[in-house]
């Protein structure tokens, strides 16, 4: 999956994902990805989120929908991936003992931004800071480097 979210001179979020769902995936299946809430989730007034993974797992929780709820009561964009990736994978494992790869990204209304991953994750970020510059997440909290 690609995910990419924008937040323009006005304040508008925006958020979209394309993908080509899961390797040998059946005849039918839907994943997270077309799924407002699951795979992208977006609200001017707080934030938008993204995911990529296993979309059976993301669906589990509502993932992108998760993080902006997250940031809409006070957490930062890296705070609510953290949160989101970290203790819903922990309760998919003890429910089911096992979990799939999710990476999440996420962006607020001033322009902060988070990532989180369960595996390791390449994202892009371009603002006034980062011209386009690249980074890698790894699967701890607040964990990326450029
Ligand atoms: N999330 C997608 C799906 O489950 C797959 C992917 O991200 O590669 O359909």
């Amino acid at each position: 999956t690609v995910g990419a979210i924008t937040l323009d001179q006005n304040g508008a979020v925006t958020v979209a994902t394309s993908t080509s769902g899961l390797f040998m995936k059946k005849n039918g299946r839907i994943g997270d990805s077309p799924l407002s809430g699951s795979g992208f989730y977006a609200d001017s007034d707080i934030g938008a989120a993204a995911a990529t993974g296993l979309g059976e797992d993301i669906m589990k929780g509502c993932l992108s929908y998760e993080i902006v709820r997250q940031m809409s009561a006070g957490r930062s964009p890296q705070e609510a991936c953290d949160s989101a990736v970290y203790s819903f994978c922990k309760k998919l494992k003890q429910r089911y003992g096992q979990v799939g790869e999710i990476s999440l990204i996420a962006l607020n209304n001033k322009g902060e931004w988070g990532v989180a991953t369960n595996v390791e994750f390449t994202f892009c970020v371009a603002d006034n800071k980062h011209k386009a510059q690249i980074f890698t997440a790894n699967p701890a909290p607040n964990n990326k480097t450029q």
